[in-house]
């Protein structure tokens, strides 16, 4: 799991660094109120435990699962949830931590989906963010890094389940998609 497999594109210390920004903006904007950090598995697990440990904001913790269907490695915007959330979100403050936004279609959904269910607000924090995300008419409060059109890993990132450990962002080597 070297830098031959793969490259790094954020280090640990930049994702802690950047962590810290969006935490204290999130306990900025949330003074007074309680948050529901809402978890998108499994990718966002890297990122909800370490933003979640740099909020002084009071919060409680739900995770919820969704598929989206797509052709290929593009999601179609048909989502499907694997496991929903065990909270009833009326009046509650939720903000949604995603791994990374694409093409935003998952997001647009899943925000439309929880708005409907009588929350206070939904706000969306994210990791990283690829340029086709800024086509999609969805409002992202806190995004960690804007990033190239690549495939990346690492930090809760998978590619065919693996390398989510790694402690940083990185893309593979085309020599690892060739198997
Ligand atoms: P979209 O925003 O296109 O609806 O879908 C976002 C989802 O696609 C993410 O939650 C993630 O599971 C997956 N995804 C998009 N880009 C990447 C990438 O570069 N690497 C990995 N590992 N997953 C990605
Ligand atoms: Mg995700
Ligand atoms: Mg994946």
């Amino acid at each position: 799991m070297g830098e031959d497999l793969c490259k790094i594109l954020i280090t640990e210390d930049e994702i802690s660094s950047r962590l810290d920004e969006l935490a204290a903006a999130i306990d900025r904007d949330y003074e007074g109120k309680e948050i529901l950090v809402l978890g998108i598995l499994k990718g966002a697990v890297m990122v909800m435990a370490d933003l979640a440990r740099k909020m002084h904001t009071p919060l409680t913790m739900d995770w919820m699962a969704v598929s989206s269907y797509g052709s290929g490695t593009k999601s179609s915007g048909v989502v499907r949830i694997l496991k929903d959330l065990e909270t009833d979100l009326e009046g509650k403050h939720v903000l949604i931590v995603e791994d990374i936004i694409d093409s935003g279609l998952t997001l647009s959904w899943l925000k439309a989906n929880l708005e409907s269910r009588g929350p206070a607000s939904v706000e969306i924090a994210t990791l990283l963010r690829k340029p086709d995300a800024t086509t999609v008419d969805i409002h992202v409060e806190y995004v960690g890094f804007d990033i190239p059109n690549e495939f990346v890993v690492g930090y809760g990132l998978d590619y065919a389940e693996k390398y989510r450990n790694l402690p940083f962002v990185g893309t593979l080597a085309p020599h690892v998609y060739g198997g």
